[in-house]
């Protein structure tokens, strides 16, 4: 339904997107996640038809937008980040205002009529925009959005500036768009993806650095592979126990102290859920597990680590341990396994460069 390719832009000598290529199928929410700068914007304006591109194409439901950009906007409806209301008309003047610019042909009354209680907001039709509050507003910029039936919905940043409640509403709304509606958001907001996309696409500086299905990317987050594990008994011995026992990728212990109790941080290998076996041999030992502290990974460390990742790669600043690189060749690539590969990099590196920071010598 989305299709860019070869996408580049350059402003001067700066080029905001190089090259990237991705496809949007029909029916499916894509996020378009990237730190400031990264291009989000820039590809979204090129989507929209605001911006022309350097080189490179952007297809939308098979039409170029820049060979022929007024077919092409039928069939996008576009929330900016700042939705395009004009505060002193009603609801309803507003969205008969933009049927009337679309040169809508659908049934007037019953397409709004449609759209109102698609979006939930029957009950304020005949309010004024300025009146509203921000979750009513920007319900009223998605629904300007929809007028025309689009196939494709493009949001901008959709839930900046709402409350917790109305993010959840809003969420929930984009969701249920995307049954009839294909649709991409921009976002800096990692659990936004998480909640409403079902594919991620990652941008940074310019360049496409990850472009997943988001159940991928969650059983990342949902790995059983990081715990803080509180132990009763000798420090010493409990961890050197940890840091011989098959399936232990990693083990460490922490300052935190309850009684005869320490917590430990403990990293399995890739696909193996530890938990069981690590109760029954503290058991047989005679060292009573009293917290046991799954700590996942959140897509702040994914989002960090792709992006990294491309950019540790390119300088080759990653240095493979041995556990890694013995692992590497045992495992098949998937993006899973490569993510949990690089995360645990990071983390290792992360730890040892705040030993060293911290003077402590591990
Ligand atoms: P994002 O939306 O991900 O924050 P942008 O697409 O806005 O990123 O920007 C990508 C890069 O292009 C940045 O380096 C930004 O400074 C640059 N840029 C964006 N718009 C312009 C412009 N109109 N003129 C020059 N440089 C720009």
């Amino acid at each position: 339904m989305i299709k860019i390719e070869h996408l580049v832009k350059n402003y001067g000598a700066n080029c905001a997107v190089d090259d990237i290529s991705f496809e949007v199928e029909e029916g499916e929410i894509v996020g378009f996640l990237g730190p400031n700068g990264a291009g989000k914007s820039t590809t979204m304006n090129i989507l929209t038809g605001y911006l022309s591109s350097t080189s490179g194409k952007a297809l939308i439901a098979g039409v170029d937008i820049l060979a022929d950009p007024i077919a092409a906007k039928r069939q996008i409806g576009y929330l900016p980040e700042q939705p395009p209301l004009y505060p002193d008309m009603t609801v309803e003047e507003y969205l008969n205002f933009n049927y009337d610019l679309k040169g809508c042909k659908l049934d007037r009354r019953a397409h709004l009529e449609q759209i109102c209680e698609t979006v939930k907001i029957k009950d304020v039709r005949h309010k004024v925009i300025r009146t509203l509050s921000k979750g009513y507003r920007q319900r009223v910029g998605i629904a300007q959005a929809l007028v025309g039936n689009p196939k494709v919905i493009i949001f901008d940043e959709p839930t900046v500036g709402l409350d917790p409640k109305q993010i959840i509403e809003i969420r929930n709304l984009i969701r249920g768009l995307g049954k009839e509606h294909t649709v991409i958001l921009s976002t800096h907001i990692l659990q936004e993806v998480q909640a409403v996309c079902d594919r991620i696409v990652i941008i940074n500086k310019g360049k496409i650095v990850a472009n997943e299905k988001t159940e991928n990317i969650s059983n990342v987050v949902a790995d059983n592979r990081r715990f803080h594990v509180k132990i009763a008994g000798p420090q010493k011995e409990i961890l050197s126990m940890l840091r011989s026992m098959p399936g232990i990728a990693y083990a460490d212990a922490l300052a935190e102290r309850d009684g005869d109790a320490y917590t430990y941080l403990v990293e399995s290998d890739f696909g193996v859920d530890i938990r069981k076996k690590l109760f029954y041999q503290l058991s047989e030992r005679g060292w009573p597990m009293i917290g046991l502290e799954s700590l996942g990974m959140n897509l702040e460390d994914i989002f960090i680590t792709v992006v990294d990742k491309s950019e540790e790669h390119k300088s080759g600043r990653i240095a493979q341990t041995e556990r890694t690189k013995r692992r590497g060749s045992k495992e098949k690539a998937s993006l899973e396994r490569e993510l949990g590969a690089n995360l645990y990099e990071n983390a290792q590196r992360r730890r040892m460069e705040s030993s060293l920071e911290e003077g402590e010598d591990d």
